[in-house]
């Protein structure tokens, strides 16, 4: 249940690296319970705009909002995950030894972590929010098997459901459907309408049917600035949209 307030507030972010510009005087409105897509040719700002809401690069100028309180510019990269914000990269990083479960375990927040030889220990919020991502990734049924024998599109869910341990508000996910197979690619797409009526979703993607299946934004990037926003038809018959993918 969401008031549909706003979630996540870029004003007037610019980024330098040396001499080039990488984010251009950006401002972006995120409501609570939104699934947005940002897309955009390489090179856009696309992975710089995540990692200044994850507070991995810092804006040179301009401001974070998170809800209402936060300006993460003021907030440590652990603060700012600490504040509701949790984020996926493009690689699964899972500890292919342990098992599903104790991945889980694993990335809960620290008071509450603890491995399976506990389980029996474990407190009931902690079960109950192991069962929860348990159900939400769809491995319940993987619970006792190692990471390492997941398919890949099964280990991308589970580095999900190891996000979803830490009970964000906010998640962000890099290209997660790189690499997928189509039927892996329907169920990603299954996953994030599932995790949208309870999170508000930011998704860096290149799949358009992936996009198509999952979102009603869709932002557009390019050298560092906004292009179009809209419907996914609506970006797509954008002639500066369209410009800018085949190159100036
Ligand atoms: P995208 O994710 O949309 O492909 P990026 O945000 O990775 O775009 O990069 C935007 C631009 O900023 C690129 O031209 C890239 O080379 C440049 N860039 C990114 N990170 C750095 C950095 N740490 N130092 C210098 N230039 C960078």
């Amino acid at each position: 249940d969401f008031s549909h307030g706003i979630a996540l507030y870029l004003e007037d972010l610019s980024v330098w690296f040396d001499s080039f510009r990488a984010l251009n005087n950006l401002s972006l409105y995120i409501e609570e319970g939104e699934l947005r897509c940002i897309i955009g040719p390489n090179g856009a700002g696309k992975t710089t705009l995540m990692d200044v809401i994850t507070g991995k690069t810092r804006p040179t100028e301009g401001s974070v909002f998170f809800g209402q309180t936060h300006n993460l510019a003021n907030l440590s990269t652990e603060e700012i995950a600490e504040a509701g914000i949790g984020r996926k990269f493009q690689k699964p990083t899972v500890f292919e030894n342990f098992t599903v479960m104790d991945n889980l375990l694993l990335a809960a927040p620290k008071d509450k972590r603890v491995v399976k030889s506990l389980f029996n220990k474990l407190n009931a919020d902690t079960r109950d929010t192991l069962d929860a991502t348990l159900q939400q990734i769809r491995l319940t049924d993987k619970i006792n098997k190692p990471a390492g024998l997941l398919s890949h599109g099964q280990k991308q869910w589970l580095e999900i459901g190891m996000l979803l341990m830490q009970s964000p508000k906010l998640i962000l996910l890099d290209e997660p459907v790189a690499g997928m197979t189509d039927a892996e690619t329907e169920h990603t797409a299954e996953l994030c309408l599932r995790l949208k009526k309870n999170h508000t979703l930011v998704v860096v993607e290149h799949d358009m049917t992936f996009i198509d299946a999952i979102s009603e934004k869709v932002t557009v990037l390019a050298q560092g600035a906004i292009l179009a926003e809209g419907t996914l038809a609506e970006v797509q018959a954008n002639e500066a949209v369209i410009e800018s993918y085949l190159g100036r």
